[in-house]
């Protein structure tokens, strides 16, 4: 059942996901902003949620002012750029629900961003935490969301 995963994720970037669910509430989701090169093939950093996120049981949204300043703080550290995002699900599997779909579709598909590739990382919760790596990608003319694995999930330090 589980399989590699077909993005590369830095420790880092793995350990800083696993802090940040550690210090929230277990009960809520979080999550944040994926960065690294632009082309998505490698994730860099996993920012945090920020101070002004909105957090419930079935609902995450990151806070924007938060996330842009780490944008930008990222870029100038190492030309990384906003690539994705991460979130937790409580007590569902690690799967797009309809609302994270509508979003994901939502970023490609503005010609502002420019994306080609949206990454979303899911990390279901629970006795044994997984981590599911899901792509959007732009094929023609069409977008098409692919799952690039899944593995367990270590949340301690
Ligand atoms: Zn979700």
């Amino acid at each position: 059942m589980q399989s590699a995963l077909n993005v590369e994720i830095a420790a880092s970037a793995l350990q800083s996901i696993a802090s940040t669910i550690r210090s929230g509430d277990a009960r809520l989701e979080t999550g944040g902003a994926l960065f690294g090169p632009l082309d998505g093939s490698r994730v860099l950093h996993a920012a945090e949620p920020g101070a002004m996120a909105e957090h419930s049981a079935r609902f995450f949204r990151r806070d924007l002012a938060f996330t842009r300043e780490e944008a930008a703080r990222l870029y100038q550290t190492d030309g990384s750029q906003w690539i994705g995002e991460w979130h937790t699900h409580v007590d569902v599997p690690p799967t797009p629900s309809e609302l994270d779909l509508s979003t994901y579709f939502r970023h490609i598909s503005n010609p502002t961003l420019g994306f080609n590739r949206f990454l979303a990382l899911i990390i279901s919760l629970g006795p044994r935490p997984t981590l599911a790596a899901w792509v959007l990608e732009r094929q023609d003319q069409a977008i098409v969301l692919i799952q690039a694995g899944e593995q367990a999930f270590c949340l301690s330090e």
